[in-house]
């Protein structure tokens, strides 16, 4: 690490577990390299359970968390926010604060396009400080970070008003077993949230032994397309040359246009841990 510089990435999920499916792999190898990341959840995540309180969903969903980022070794930050999240100013500047504070060299969240209110309720505060971050008169308590963060867009699925870009990618088969010790940590989601919201009623984790969970959030994983297949491909490719061809899992991102803009080459190389 003495040659290289430190980055800095901040990245905002609207739920505990979004920045671990979206970035889990990149965060472990960027901090295994001693580069400084940090996950905020936006939201506690207190909707998300069919039984549990709201009260409770809460305090398991922070509990999840910060077992994720133990065993990615970064810092995992869940707001206190109620799930239902609005882009007002006051939540604007809060997160504006955060970004200030750590000082990060890319900050990345969700795209304003999304199925789930909470993440377009994200993308639009995330979003929305690309501009203010470095002017001085909004939160004139904050100070400014010494270098103008890029901002990135996490992938989706989503094709209106367009597909997400492969800009970057970040194979991850080296630390596959890695991010999937990170969702295990989210057990209230992946073992009985998730399974139940998406209709498999009868599925139960505690008849299943570990290899059978990890199977479970492996097949999750491919279901929400963190996996090398499809457009990501080409980007693969284009950015590790004949290995992208048989890479199985990436993360992939898109430079967002409203901040400082990298060229797309070097916006590449600097995802790359
Ligand atoms: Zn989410």
């Amino acid at each position: 690490m003495s040659e290289q510089k430190v980055k800095r990435l901040l990245f905002f999920g609207a739920h505990p577990d979004d920045c671990d499916l979206l970035c889990g792999g990149t965060a472990v190898q960027w901090a295994a390299a001693g580069h400084k990341v940090k996950f905020v959840s936006v939201t506690s995540g207190d909707t998300g359970h069919q039984t549990l309180s709201r009260k409770e969903t809460a305090a398991v969903r922070e509990k999840e968390a910060a077992a994720s980022g133990r065993v990615a070794g970064i810092e995992y930050q869940v707001l206190d926010h109620p799930c239902g999240l609005e882009p007002t100013t006051a939540n604007r500047y809060e997160l504006l604060r955060i970004i200030r504070r750590f000082a990060p060299d890319v900050v990345i969240s969700h795209r304003p396009c999304d199925y789930h209110p909470d993440h377009r309720a994200a993308a639009r505060l995330v979003m929305d400080t690309a501009y203010i971050v470095m002017v001085p008169h909004y939160c004139e308590d904050t100070v400014l970070p010494p270098v103008t963060p890029i901002y990135a867009y996490c992938r989706d699925r989503f094709e209106d008003p367009r597909p997400f870009r492969f800009d970057a990618a970040v194979c991850f088969d080296g630390v596959i077993e890695k991010k999937l010790d990170m969702l295990d940590c989210h057990r209230s989601q992946f073992y009985e949230w998730l399974p139940w919201i998406e209709g498999f009623r009868d599925f139960d984790a505690s008849k299943m032994d570990s290899a059978q969970r990890r199977e479970w959030l492996k097949r999750y994983l491919e279901s929400c397309r963190i996996s090398a297949a499809g457009p990501d491909r080409d980007a693969l490719t284009a950015i590790y040359g004949e290995a992208g061809k048989t890479m199985v899992y990436a993360e992939t991102f898109e430079q967002s246009p409203y901040s400082r803009h990298l060229p797309l080459e070097e916006f590449r190389r600097f995802m790359l841990p």
